[in-house]
């Protein structure tokens, strides 16, 4: 298989450290792009590019996705919302349900504002197995229909994926999925599950958050350099610009930053501007459901319209000690996590009472 062949059956994730300004930063990233990238320049010549696949014949479409992990205190979302009100029509959030629990009145807020409120599940934390996932997501899909939000959208904690997630997001009618664990910079697609396909489509973003560039310590001036460079090659690709954040660290920069990178693609004409939900419900639109039963792609003309991003966009393999992807992937198999109460676990016998011991150990004093 080479760099331009789809990768659909390798679902492994890795650390991939991505350059930035002289500094890098590193995320968690699907190990293989699950892309058939068109071989040839960008610009479309000699090429087999055809005319623009999105909406008003756009070279690209840009939206916001914020992901709403913890909240807490009010303030903390509250200082975001005179922006995300601006661009309310370009941005989804992604929320953790258990982050609103008592804070009801944001959530009613953040609706007021015109936002397409999504979930993020209910705990900040996907499990690896069916029923586990299903429990939180069923609880999260509960939590905001009673308030009067219909979630059809998923991204998943730590943009982790598996084939469970998929298939439980399916059970409860999600639509789509956002989990760079599973591919980013590519377009939508829907993930093989055994001989065919789920019907959850996968919507891949550029997985660099504005809050890992400030911890590796870059300037908001760098910053938004960085962001204005990567949405101009990522757009020349054909590949859908959605951009990702969150609203729990380095507040004041972080909007900051947000702000004068939308007032940018604000004046872009290139870019179609939607939120992420209405972007998948426009590939819907466009697909041709035989071509993607069959092949996972929406239509024929998807692979002939994208090519390869800049390699510093993609990442490189981090080499990590054996040690730390020991430790992970101990920690990820057994499901050691500290963060959904034990008594709304669904595990029994020996990996519980690991789970148990670990959150006992972790709360020793
Ligand atoms: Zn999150």
């Amino acid at each position: 298989m080479t760099d331009n062949t789809r990768e659909l059956f390798n679902k492994k994730c890795m650390v991939k450290l991505f350059p930035c300004k002289g500094r890098s930063i590193t995320e968690k990233v699907a190990r293989y792009p699950k892309v058939l990238y068109h071989s040839g320049d960008s610009s479309g010549s000699g090429t087999l590019r055809e005319k623009s696949l999105y909406p008003d014949g756009k070279k690209s479409v840009f939206s916001l996705r914020i992901d709403v992990d913890e909240t807490d205190n009010e303030g903390e979302l509250s200082d975001y919302l005179g922006l995300f009100a601006r661009y309310s029509q370009w941005i989804t959030l992604f929320c953790s349900a258990g982050a609103f629990v008592g804070k009801e009145r944001i959530l009613e807020r953040v609706g007021a504002a015109g936002l397409d409120i999504q979930s993020h599940g209910y705990y900040h934390y996907t499990h690896s197995d069916y029923t586990n996932i299903y429990r939180d997501l069923r609880k999260a899909k509960r939590f905001f229909s009673d308030r009067g939000f219909a979630t059809e959208g998923f991204a998943s904690p730590m943009g982790k994926y598996n084939d469970d997630l998929m298939k439980a997001l399916e059970d409860l009618g999600y639509r789509y999925s956002s989990d760079f664990s599973f591919d980013y910079l590519n377009f939508p697609h829907y993930p093989r599950i055994g001989s065919g396909f789920s019907k959850v489509l996968q919507v891949p973003i550029f997985p660099v958050c504005p809050e890992l560039l400030f911890s590796a310590g870059l300037t908001e001036e760098e910053a938004l350099d960085y962001y204005i460079n990567a949405i101009g090659l990522i757009k020349e690709c054909g590949i859908p610009v959605i951009v990702y954040a969150h609203t729990n660290k380095f507040c004041g920069k972080v909007v900051s930053l947000l702000g004068r990178l939308l007032k940018t693609v604000q004046e872009d004409d290139d870019l179609y501007k939607c939120n992420l939900t209405d972007f998948a419900c426009w590939c819907f639109r466009i697909e041709d459901r035989t071509f993607s039963e069959k092949y996972g792609v929406l239509n024929s003309s998807v692979e002939r319209v994208i090519s390869a991003p800049d390699k510093s966009l993609l990442g490189t393999p981090f080499k990590r000690s054996v040690w730390a992807v020991v430790k992970d992937l101990i920690k990820e198999t057994g499901d050691l996590e500290d963060i959904v109460p034990s008594e709304e676990l669904a595990d029994s016998g020996l990996k519980l009472l690991l789970k148990k011991t670990f959150k006992k150990l972790k709360h020793k004093p």
